[in-house]
Formats: C-alpha cells, structure tokens, sequence
C-alpha cells in the first residue's frame, strides 16, 4: 500500500532542497510531481485538486518556519496536510449506548461486509471483551447468511438466524430483541449489497437504519477500486448517516489512494482497515502512521523529523539524564532516543552534551545512517503502547502484525528487538558502574570508539 506514491514523492521532494526559499515559481514543478503522484496512487481527481490547492497555500504562507529549508518546511505542510485530510487521531468504535450496541455495515457487493463482521466480532470479544451477535439482513441469499453463520462460529460470537422468506427489516428488529433478551453487549448488522449502486438497495439500507437506529453506520469500500470508490462512498454518504468507514483489502493494493478520498468524500473517518482475508486480518485506522507511510519510511520520513525538531539543550540533558539513569529502558524510551539521536544531528551531537565526550565527537561524526534509524522508529511506531512498555509480550503473531504495519520483514522487527536488549544491559551496567567512560568503553570492545558495534543503536558504529 502506497509504495508507489512514497517513492514518487521522495524523488520529487529531494529536488527542492538545493533551494533558499518555497517560493510560487519552485513549488510549481514540485506541486505538479505530488499531483501525478497522487493520481497515478488512484486519489480522485476532485480530491487532488482540493489538496493540492491547499497545500500551495500553506507551503507560502506564513507558517513555514523560517529555520526550515524549503525541502523541509515543503515535506512538512505535505504530511499535514495528509494527515488533516485522513483525520487526526485513531477513531475507534464508540459503543457508549445502553446494550445492544447496533453496529450496521453497508456497502457494494463483494466489498467485504460479511468479512468485515466477522472481523470486528473478533476485535471485540478478544480485545474489548464484548459478548456479540451478529445477524445477516442479506436475506435474499441463503449462501450469505450460510457465509456469515460460518464466519461467526469460526470467531466464537453468536449468530442470529434469518430465513430467506424474512423481511429484512422485521429479521433484523427480531435480532435487537434476541440481543437485548440475550444480554449481548453489540449486535452487528451485515447488511445485503448490489453490484452497483441502485435505489433497491439504498433503500433498504435507509429502511434497516431507521428501524434499529444503529450507534455505528459503517460504509465498508474496497480499497481496489480506486476512483470508482468516490462515486459510491458520495451515494452512501447521501443515503446514510454514516459514523465511519472500512476500508478493505488494502492488503491488496500498492497504491492507496482511496484512504485519501474516501476520507474526503465521506467527511467520516476511516476505523479500520482491512489487511487480509484472515478474520484476525484487522486493524486500527491511524492517519498518522497512513501519512508516514505515503512518505515513505527512508529519507523523507527522517526529512520530516529533522524538520520539525527543535534542538536544545533542555532535550539534550533530559537524554543524557535518562542514559545515565539508566532505568525503565523501554521500546518507548528507544524510539524517543533515536528520534532524539536524529535531531540532534546524530550520536555526536548527544555525545557533546556528555561530560568527558567532547573528545570522541569527531571520531563519531558520519556514522550515523538516519535511514536506518528511521527505519527502527518506524517499528517501533507501529506497535501499541503495551508493547513498547512490556517487549516481552511481542509474539510471533504481533511481530508479524508489527512488521506489516512498518512496511518490513519480522526479521527486521526481531533485530530491533535485540538491539533493544543490547541497549537495555548496557543502560543497566551504565548505572552500576557509573560513567559514560565505562559505556563507551564497552561500547568498542575496548578499543577505538567508533565501529563497536554490538550495543551501540541501529545504524550507528557500523
Ligand atoms: P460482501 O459481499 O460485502 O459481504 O463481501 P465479503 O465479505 O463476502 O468479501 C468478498 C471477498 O473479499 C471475499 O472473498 C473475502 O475473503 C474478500 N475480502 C474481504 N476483506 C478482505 C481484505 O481485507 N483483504 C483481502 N485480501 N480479502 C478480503
Ligand atoms: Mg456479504
């Protein structure tokens, strides 16, 4: 997912930084490059036009920072303004009603709703500890409601029969009741879809969403069908009042486009996203991360970092106090370290701020790879706080799921992972023994400071 439009968009931002300032006339080229680019990940075009004209305008107005080089401050106003497109934070589920929580799904045929149910049955029994039901309104066609009657005995929620001569409304208004009496705390609604949109079927959808008055309408897209998923999101969006959206088998699609125009069109956030046919195959929609990830994972995304720190000394002695503590070393500890590493313009700078460093700075100068670095930021971005706290309980399910969300290989998540151990004993014996002579000492073997290797963080000391 949106491989192609990151790889596309750094070329295009390395070329702006030979210049001094964003002006209309060095952005023009740029702003053509980020158009193609967003064209050729399938945004629609409405989408496109409205995002470049924005981000224009913010790239000359007055809020670049002046300390920012133009590549910079242009990178920035392009995340976020991704990021304000695809929304702020994480929209999760909001099922804050008396039980049962009606949670409906609607969307083309073959869209994924059925999966979809299933998927988020799943979610919320494992991870929120929900009793669910679900129920099919897809009366009209027994090997649906077979489908999802499977589905719901697979992930372990109840499952609400309907027969094909029902009435979907009066079958779904029975399943509230069964929810209510069967002390449920969600009722999931797959719902029946067409191949096309037609009156038949929104109509319906209106009728079903009338009568159980759903806390959570959710439009489910699928996210390979490009500029067509604007036409049919803008129909729902009229037809519904939508909370949400799901957007599914991103798994699928290399370029990614349609998280930004559905977002757009439909004005709701995007919850989820679907990454594989799996019923364990969901997950949380996070803008922030989907920003990062259109910008690719390299260059631009430690371009983006380097624009927006904010060097000095205050965050320089707060580091140098935490590694001389040495204490609660976490995953979460290590990525504000390295990003902090990366601000500071590499280990050298750190090292300056450290008494009795000043003499190795030099030595360390040039051995940082911030590509790397950003590489382990991004690992570490992509698992959940627990994680980052308690690395223990990362499995092989999780580091699968974490390598996925990073764009990496779990081999990369298990090697970020034994750096992390190496820096933790080192943080330690940093604390019993006292002193960074100590450190570096252990650092290289001893010898030379530089190229030590073993404990030192990624992309360091080669
Ligand atoms: P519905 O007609 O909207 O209920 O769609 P279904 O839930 O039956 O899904 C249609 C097809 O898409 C099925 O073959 C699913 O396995 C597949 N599918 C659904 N979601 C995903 C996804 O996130 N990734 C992949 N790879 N396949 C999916
Ligand atoms: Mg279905």
């Amino acid at each position: 997912m949106f491989n192609n439009l990151s790889e596309r968009l750094e070329g295009t931002l390395k070329r702006l930084r030979g210049h001094g300032r964003l002006t209309e006339d060095n952005i023009q080229e740029t702003l053509r490059e980020v158009r193609m680019a967003l064209l050729e990940a399938d945004v629609a075009l409405p989408v496109v036009k409205q995002f470049i004209a924005d981000v224009r305008e913010r790239a000359l107005g007055e809020e670049v920072m002046k300390s920012l080089s133009p590549g910079q401050a242009f990178v920035k106003v392009v995340r976020d303004e991704l990021m304000r497109v695809m929304g702020e934070a994480n929209d999760g589920l909001d099922l804050r009603v008396r039980p049962p929580a009606v949670v409906m799904v609607a969307g083309l045929q073959g869209s994924g709703k059925t999966t979809s149910v299933a998927k988020l049955g799943r979610w919320l029994r494992e991870r929120e500890g929900k009793k669910v039901l679900t129920v099919s309104a897809d009366v009209y066609r027994p090997a649906a409601i077979d489908q999802l009657e499977t589905l719901a005995a697979e992930v372990e929620v109840g499952f609400q029969p309907t027969q094909s001569s029902d009435d979907p409304v009066a079958a779904v208004e029975r399943a509230v009741e069964a929810a209510r009496t069967g002390y449920y705390d969600v009722l999931l609604v797959d719902t029946a879809g067409r191949m096309h949109v037609d009156e038949g079927m929104m109509d319906e959808v209106q009728r079903l969403q009338s009568a159980v008055s759903p806390v959570e309408t959710l439009f489910v897209v699928d996210s390979m069908t490009g500029q067509d998923a604007v036409n049919t999101a803008q129909a729902f969006t009229d037809a519904l009042p939508l909370t949400g959206a799901i957007l599914t088998k991103t798994d699928g699609d290399a370029r990614g486009g349609a998280a930004l125009s559905i977002r757009y069109t439909t004005g709701k956030p995007i919850k989820f996203l679907g990454v594989g046919e799996k019923t364990e195959a969901l997950e949380p929609f996070h803008p922030d991360r989907i920003a990062s990830r259109i910008l690719g994972m390299g260059d631009v995304l430690s371009l983006v970092e380097e624009a927006e720190r904010s060097v000095d000394q205050d965050e320089a002695q707060q580091l140098a106090d935490k590694l001389k503590k040495g204490k609660s070393f976490d995953l979460e500890d290590m990525r504000q370290q390295m990003s902090q590493i990366g601000q500071m313009g590499g280990m050298a700078g750190l090292m300056d701020k450290m008494p009795g460093m000043g003499n190795v700075t030099e030595q360390m100068k040039g051995q940082v790879d911030d590509r790397q670095v950003a590489r382990q930021i991004a690992i570490i971005n992509s698992m959940t706080p627990r994680e980052r706290r308690r690395p223990d309980v990362i499995n092989g399910s999780r580091k699968r799921r974490i390598a996925g969300g990073a764009g990496m290989q779990v081999q990369d998540v298990n090697r970020l992972l034994k750096q992390h151990k190496q820096m933790q004993k080192m943080m330690k014996q940093m604390k019993k023994k006292g002193g960074m002579q100590q450190l570096m000492s252990q650092l290289g073997g001893g010898g030379g400071m530089p190229g030590g290797g073993g404990g030192l963080p990624p992309g360091m000391g080669r």
